[in-house]
């Protein structure tokens, strides 16, 4: 973070740990507070370094959920939802303000691709929480002291989703290094298993991070389970369809010997049909599976077209999935809409008023697997 900056004023590395320790470990709030260095430095610091690239406009709660709107530094927004689950706590965070992938449903591909997010802009969302998560943590413990070599495990956020706004592997230099940075002990300590990165399956981006190493959970955003289908929804099937994504998908399951989370947005009338619940058992019979079904979140932009199923079609589709292609499912159920818990939503209505935006689905259930592994 301000490695560079402290190497090229001549700092020795164990300084530079020091500062890491302070802002990844400590979470202090700004320079002032790393009192291990000197007041010279601490006043360099603050005069030539930037504290942070994003500014906390908006903080939203509900009861297990949290969204903060996020001001970048060139006047956009981005958003990051915190969802607690059994105390564990994932944080779902964006990677690009907008997306050019255009998925039919989605308030975020509907903004277009203004930019992709820094390494910097992806992990400080994360940075944000586990300060919250710190503070909380000292209000409800006042007689606790903070130790970051070791913090409460409860005070600190455990599992990663890339499920807010954007395409991580259209920003795969950035996530990556994000990703890195979120798993190196020193800094937030999170483990690769604990890191689900969900895409619309980009194949250049999965074969990289195959080659990576870097193996961490694998969400794919499926919608629909034959090329005809899924051309209309996800207008990325046209370059990467279901025959080149498959292969590549089970080359992950087995690099990794992890289930791949499938994720399917379901419209009424358009894939919730018997016939919908039979192609997707015939592709995912014998795969390492798990399809998670997410109502669609009206998002009035997408069209009138588009419409929210019913829990008994899901229901059946579930069924068929499990008693005859043996593939286990779950529906996410959709909750924070008190307060627009939505990857997209928030950033959206700040950016163009009157748009309602996507809904993102609070996490329940079984989800939770990805991000527990
Ligand atoms: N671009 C990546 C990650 C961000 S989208 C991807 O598509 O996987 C994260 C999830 O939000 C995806 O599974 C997507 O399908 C879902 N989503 C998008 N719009 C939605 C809507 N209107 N209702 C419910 N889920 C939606
Ligand atoms: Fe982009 Fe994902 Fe939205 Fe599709 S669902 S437009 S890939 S953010």
């Amino acid at each position: 973070m301000f490695s560079k900056f402290l190497e090229e004023a001549g700092q020795k590395n164990f300084r530079i740990s020091q500062v890491n320790h302070a802002i990844f470990r400590d979470l202090v709030t700004n320079f002032s507070e790393i009192t291990t260095l000197s007041e010279d430095l601490r006043a360099d610091l603050e005069e030539k370094q930037k504290f942070s690239v994003l500014e906390k406009t908006k903080h939203v709660r509900s009861k297990d959920t949290e969204k903060i709107l996020f001001k970048t530094d060139d006047g956009k927004f981005i958003e990051s939802v915190l969802m607690r689950h059994k105390g564990r706590k994932t944080a779902c965070i964006s990677c690009q303000i907008g997306c050019p992938a255009g998925c039919v449903f989605c308030a975020t591909g509907k903004m277009g691709i203004i930019r992709n997010l820094t390494a910097r802009e992806i992990y400080e969302q994360v940075l944000y929480w586990n300060r919250i998560l710190k503070e909380e943590y000292l209000e409800e413990n006042p007689e606790a002291k903070w130790n970051g070599k070791n913090p409460p495990h409860e005070a600190r956020v455990r599992n990663i989703v890339f499920m807010g706004m954007g395409e991580p592997m259209f920003n795969y230099e950035n996530v990556i290094s994000a990703i890195k940075f979120l798993n190196d002990d020193k800094k937030f300590g999170i483990g690769v298993r604990h890191i689900t990165l969900s895409t619309v399956g980009i194949v250049p981006g999965i074969e990289k991070l195959l080659e990576e190493g870097l193996l961490v959970n694998l969400a794919f955003s499926l919608h629909a389970a034959t090329n005809k289908l899924r051309d209309e929804l996800v207008p990325m099937n046209k370059t990467y369809n279901l025959d080149v994504l498959m292969p590549i998908l089970d080359k992950y399951t087995k690099k990794t010997g992890r289930r791949i989370f499938y994720e399917y947005v379901v419209l009424k009338g358009k894939n919730d049909r018997r016939e919908d619940a039979h192609d997707l058992g015939k592709l995912l019979q014998h795969r390492m599976a798990h399809l998670n079904f997410i109502p669609y979140n009206v998002n009035p932009e997408c069209g009138d077209d588009l419409i929210t199923p019913d829990e008994p079609e899901m229901r059946i589709m579930q069924n068929i999935l499990l008693n005859e292609y043996d593939v286990p499912s779950t529906i996410r159920m959709t909750m924070g809409d008190d307060v627009d818990a939505a990857c997209g939503q928030l950033a959206n209505k700040a950016d163009r008023p009157g748009n309602k935006g996507k809904i993102v689905s609070i996490v329940e259930g079984n989800f939770e697997p990805a991000c527990d592994i």
